[in-house]
């Protein structure tokens, strides 16, 4: 069997052993075994000890990203507001980044959340990870208890159950339409460079784009109606670090906090709108719905609208101004509704 999880968990479990060791880091932030099968759980290890529990597999499927600023901010000396900054370099953290993770800490550092200096990213070049749901549904009714890589395939096994499927079938839809699988950001590179030719990267947003108005509408209002409120998606997300998310506010209150369907359609439409020119599209607000939402296209949509109107991609290059926080007199403006003209 072609274990390559296991050979990259071995590197990762000695690197971040030898980086604690050397003190070059003062933690590592990567991945331990969830409680259920098919899941894992982001994981910090402190202690050279800790390494050893790290482990990668096809369900490392929340952004590591999100977790960054505030385990950094935790490790700073603890001071009150009217100190001064500590002198010296603070603490650095190492962590795993796929092509998605890399450009949203990209994203991070263009909004001044994170410092490049504080992290060491041992970049992994990523296959896709596979939906734990859609793998489930392959098997409907049937308890999985594990799953392992072998090629092309994925070996699922349970009580008297042990098949064979194709993984790529079951990789996640963002995954599929990714055209970055590569991290941009690295200090190091756990296997080669992946290149993806993906001719149809928006076709999940075509879909829906090609519904008349009314369709489209239907489409929405049925995907959010088993929304619970929880706000997994946006606790998901490395782009949802605001103090106060607009949903908590009170005074005022921007939506209100009831599952009646207006509250959650504009929960929605908003914190999607809050993603737009920032969101990397890597699917761990969708990998967190415990509904099956897939609120994902909903960025997905705006992705490709900043795409076509401003060329713009998240977290290429840090050096970069996001594209809604700057503009020029070239930029297109067809979309503004002005009284008496299309659209009034
Ligand atoms: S949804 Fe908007 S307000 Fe809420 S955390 Fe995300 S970016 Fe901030
Ligand atoms: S909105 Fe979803 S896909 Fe976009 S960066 Fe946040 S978690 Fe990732
Ligand atoms: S995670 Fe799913 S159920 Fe929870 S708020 Fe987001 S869309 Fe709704």
């Amino acid at each position: 069997m072609d274990d390559r999880n296991g050979t990259i968990t071995n590197i990762i479990r000695e690197r971040a052993k030898e980086l604690l060791e050397k003190g070059e880091i003062a933690a590592f932030l990567g991945f331990t075994d969830g409680s259920l099968p098919m899941t894992t759980r982001p994981f910090v290890a402190r202690s050279p000890k800790d390494a050893a529990r790290l482990v990668w597999n096809d369900f490392c499927v929340m952004n590591l990203a999100n977790y960054l600023p505030a385990l950094l901010k935790s490790l700073e000396p603890k001071r009150g507001p009217k100190d001064p900054p500590p002198e010296g370099p603070l603490p650095r953290v190492g962590v795993l980044a796929t092509g998605c993770w890399s450009r949203n800490m990209v994203v991070q550092m263009q909004e001044n959340q994170l410092q490049r200096d504080r992290i060491y990213v041992i970049g992994i070049p990523s296959r896709g990870m596979v939906s734990r749901r859609k793998v489930q549904e392959r098997f409907p009714g049937r308890e999985i208890l594990s799953v392992s890589e072998d090629g092309t395939d994925l070996v699922v096994e349970g009580k008297g159950l042990k098949e064979r499927i194709n993984r790529w079938e079951v990789v996640r839809d963002n995954c599929q339409t990714c055209v970055h699988p590569t991290p941009v950001i690295s200090d190091e590179m756990l296997g080669e460079p992946v290149e993806r030719a993906v001719t149809d990267r928006f076709r999940q947003v075509e879909e829906i784009e090609s519904l008349s108005c009314n369709k489209r509408w239907a489409w929405f209002t049925e995907e959010i109606s088993s929304c619970i409120r929880c706000y997994a998606c946006r606790n998901a997300c490395p782009l949802c670090y605001c103090p106060t998310c607009f949903v908590d506010d009170s005074r005022p209150q921007w939506v209100g906090k009831s599952i009646d369907s207006s509250d959650t359609a504009l929960f929605h439409l908003l914190r999607a709108f809050h993603c737009a020119g920032r969101c990397t599209d890597c699917g761990s607000c969708e990998s967190a719905c415990p509904m099956g939402i897939r609120m994902r296209l909903l960025t997905k949509k705006l992705e490709k609208d900043v795409f076509e109107l401003f060329g713009s991609e998240a977290g290429l290059d840090p050096n970069v101004p996001l594209p809604l926080t700057t503009y020029n007199q070239e930029d297109p403006e067809d979309f503004i509704i002005t009284a008496g003209g299309d659209g009034a």
